[in-house]
């Protein structure tokens, strides 16, 4: 049996969660159900924190990716760790204005923000913006001067390495649709028209290679390729950059299958090597951002479903069916992203055979979870799924009108909503039947 990290099981050999009995949970609230561990997503924020601390001396700044799981209480949870924000949209944007989020602190990306998105950033003041294309830059600078304001800004650089995951996690390879690349000079030729511009301010460069690394490798070579870059930027352009961001991708344990990366010592190594290579070249090391998403969340979440039919078995496919599916996990249709599922009330139970776990919207393709093993289910078991913190509810849709699930957050035995249950008013909330029909 697989615990994702947040588990444990409790005297009655339920799943439990922050202290909550995770049937209970399904009882209370209604199913389908994220539910999210506060106690291991303040761990995680603080074992970034201290690593960067521990190797960098503390000179940079851990940004929380919003958009692997995004709503106002996470933001409240990320300011009060003392993290960054990244965001990369005006609705996360938005987001973390409401929440009161410090706006020095946001960092917005976004490889093709609208006019309407910039303005939102530049009126409030956000920390920086990350120019992803020459179009772009243009624009910010349009806006900027028209509000009368200077905006700091990051530039997102495609460093050409193959980070060796799933190619639609792959985002440093010089043909990706992010940002500027190196090795045809265009990153720096926008660079210097930058340089140029009265109301922009050159903060930095940015990467992010991919997602759900495991190897060290990677982050290696990107950390010198950048620096090697920050480097030329100052004997050609003669403009003295403060700060590298090399994004995020730390990989996770989504299933037994995955290994687990140790925090520590994968920051240990990049700050390292981000040392060397200034050293090498004797330049004062940068200020270092790191943009972890997934690794602060992915592990603290589960979902919990109701089963409402068993199909199958005796030769055929054993189809567990559950009340949800796609529309709140669309993660296996996109790129067949490995889950592990146990049942609430009987974690330990054994297998008996392979299942596949599905959901209930009208697509055959609607799957969580193919050829797991799974023990004897029956209807109204409640099933979680595990590990679904990251890209599950800031992925969902309605998808055959169906409303999104709750959030809930759990931390010693207290549940508490942090996104209600959408309802069917909220469904047709904006619908118009115009007066001609
Ligand atoms: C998505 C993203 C991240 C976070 O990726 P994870 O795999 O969730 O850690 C970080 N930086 C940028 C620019 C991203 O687009």
């Amino acid at each position: 049996m697989f615990l994702s990290e947040a588990l444990s099981i409790n005297s009655k050999g339920h799943l439990e969660i922050g202290g909550c009995d995770a049937v209970e949970l399904a009882r209370e609230f209604g199913t389908p159900l994220y539910v999210m561990d506060e106690g291991l997503i303040r761990r995680n924020c603080s074992s970034f924190r201290d690593s960067l601390m521990k190797h960098y001396g503390g000179n940079g700044l851990i940004l929380y990716a919003s958009k692997a799981f995004c709503a106002m209480a996470m933001c409240r949870i990320i300011e009060s760790e003392g993290l960054g924000l990244d965001v990369a949209s005006g609705g996360e944007l938005y987001t973390a204005i409401k929440s009161g989020f410090s706006m020095e602190r946001v960092y917005f990306h976004g490889n093709n923000k609208t006019e309407g998105e910039i303005e939102l950033a530049v009126e409030n003041n956000v920390g920086r913006i990350i120019i992803d294309n020459r179009e772009e830059l243009f624009k910010v600078h349009r806006l900027a001067s028209g509000l009368g304001r200077k905006v700091r800004v990051t530039f997102r650089i495609k460093p050409g390495i193959d980070a060796h995951t799933h190619d639609a996690v792959k985002t440093g390879m010089s043909n990706s649709k992010f940002g500027l690349t190196l090795e045809n000079g265009e990153a720096l030729e926008v660079i210097s028209q930058a340089k140029a511009m009265e109301n922009i301010i050159i903060k930095g460069i940015h990467c992010h290679i991919g997602s759900q690394l495991f190897h060290i490798a990677p982050y290696k070579a990107a950390a010198q390729t950048m620096v090697d870059f920050l480097d030329r930027i100052r004997k050609t352009l003669g403009v003295e950059l403060e700060e590298i961001n090399l994004g995020g991708g730390f990989g996770v344990r989504y299933t037994a299958r995955h290994s687990s990366i140790d925090i520590d010592s994968f920051i240990g190594e990049i700050c390292r090597t981000v040392k060397e290579e200034c050293e090498k070249r004797g330049i004062k090391p940068p200020a270092l951002l790191l943009e972890p998403g997934r690794s602060i969340v992915a592990p603290a979440g589960i979902t919990l479903y109701t089963v409402g039919t068993v199909k199958g078995g005796n030769g055929f496919n054993r189809y567990i069916i559950v009340d949800g599916g796609m529309a709140d996990n669309p993660r296996y249709v996109l790129y067949q992203a490995p889950y592990e599922a146990l049942l609430a009330h009987h974690p330990q139970a054994p297998a008996v055979s392979e299942a596949t776990i599905a959901g209930k919207s009208c697509e055959s393709g609607d799957i969580l979870i193919r050829n797991i093993a799974m023990p004897e289910v029956k209807p109204g078991d409640i099933l979680a799924v595990l590990a679904t913190g990251a890209y599950n509810y800031s992925m969902s849709s309605n998808y055959n009108r169906l409303p999104r699930p709750a959030v809930l957050l759990v931390r010693n035995g207290r549940a508490r909503v942090i996104v209600k249950r959408e309802d069917y008013e909220d469904i047709v909330r904006n619908d118009i039947i115009p007066d001609d029909l």
